[in-house]
């Protein structure tokens, strides 16, 4: 392929800061319509709905800012509990915005150590502590989350006495956390049961995918990795895979380009051997045998028209697709 010409590279390069990827990736097809899930949408279908609901409250891939797809977090809410998968930057605003109430919040997982899955673990606590919610939430991940657990709340801990004083609760503890260090069993209470799989995510090490099953429903989750065997029987016979995507092509030119709409360096190098193409999300998925295939954490986050991420996915998985979109519930 020869060089881009300074004008095409410029042209290019404002398509991509317009946020325009799809320009890149030359298709044709129109832009998807805006994300059409409102906070009223979203908790209208948490009141209407019966049995186990997954929220998306953050479906864009990468610690970048101001998205219209917020960092990875989401929530499972069955049986009037809430139990939270990753906590990127947004989750105590979005989790607002699902009308969920902080109280219901159980459990907090945490798939792997990047900060746009683990940035807002610690504020999530403490806001929800803030809140008059005494009680802290259990807490399971890769280690050390114990020991990040106890940095994050000795770094707050003149706020904690202030506010502890001023509203006259006790002081935030956070004494229910516990670290994952293989594949097995995680946790399970009376509405579910947790295992996890090590995937793959160099050099992030463990990563790991969860698998929550619901006596109604069951929901895995691969969190971030390059495909693997291990994530496909994690999900077996699952209703609902949750797997992360990139679209391949599209990164390397806006590599190539250095045209980086999702402002920060985009490292191919990291891409190949930490992410899933989308082909391959299908291929996961249809081996798992999954009913559902959520696509969500996104790279790129943004300029992807839905249909073009659901017949890459499409060429390998016959069941059903769904593009993740900020406060969907599923
Ligand atoms: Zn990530
Ligand atoms: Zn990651």
């Amino acid at each position: 392929m020869t060089k881009p010409s300074p004008v095409s590279r410029r042209k290019f390069l404002s398509a991509a800061l317009a946020g325009s990827a799809a320009t890149l990736a030359g298709a044709a097809a129109p832009q998807s319509s805006p994300a059409e899930w409102t906070p009223e949408r979203t908790q209208a279908a948490l009141r209407s709905a019966t049995g186990t609901s997954l929220v998306l409250l953050g479906t864009g891939a990468g610690p970048v800012e101001g998205r219209p797809r917020h960092m990875t977090s989401h929530v499972l809410v069955s049986n009037g509990a809430a139990y939270v998968v990753d906590c990127g930057l947004g989750v105590t605003a979005q989790l607002a915005r699902t009308g969920i109430p902080f109280s219901a919040v159980r459990s907090i997982f945490i798939t792997h150590h990047h900060p746009d899955h683990n940035v807002e673990y610690g504020p999530f606590l403490l806001l929800r502590w803030a809140k008059g919610i005494t009680h802290a939430p259990s807490a399971y991940g890769p280690p050390p989350l114990i020991q990040m657990t106890r940095d994050y709340l000795r770094s707050v801990d003149a706020t904690i006495r202030f506010w502890s004083e001023d509203f006259e609760y006790p002081p935030l503890k956070v004494d229910d956390v516990h670290e994952v260090t293989g594949s097995g069993p995680v946790m399970k209470d009376e509405n579910l049961r947790v295992t996890s799989a090590l995937v793959q995510h160099p050099p992030v090490r463990p990563a790991f995918g969860y698998r929550f099953d619901f006596a109604d429903r069951s929901i895995a989750f691969s969190g971030d990795t390059v495909p693997v065997e291990a994530m496909a029987r994690l999900a077996r016979g699952a209703d609902v895979l949750v797997h992360e995507a990139i679209d391949m092509a599209v990164m390397d030119r806006m590599e190539r380009l250095n045209a980086d709409p999702t402002q920060y360096k985009i490292n191919m190098h990291h891409m190949r051997a930490d992410h899933s193409p989308i082909e391959d999300v299908g291929r996961i998925a249809q081996q798992a045998g999954v009913k559902t295939l959520v696509l969500s954490h996104l790279a790129p986050s943004i300029g992807i028209p839905d249909e073009t991420w659901r017949a890459a996915a499409a060429k390998h998985f016959t069941g059903d697709i769904i593009v993740g979109h900020d406060l969907m519930v599923i």
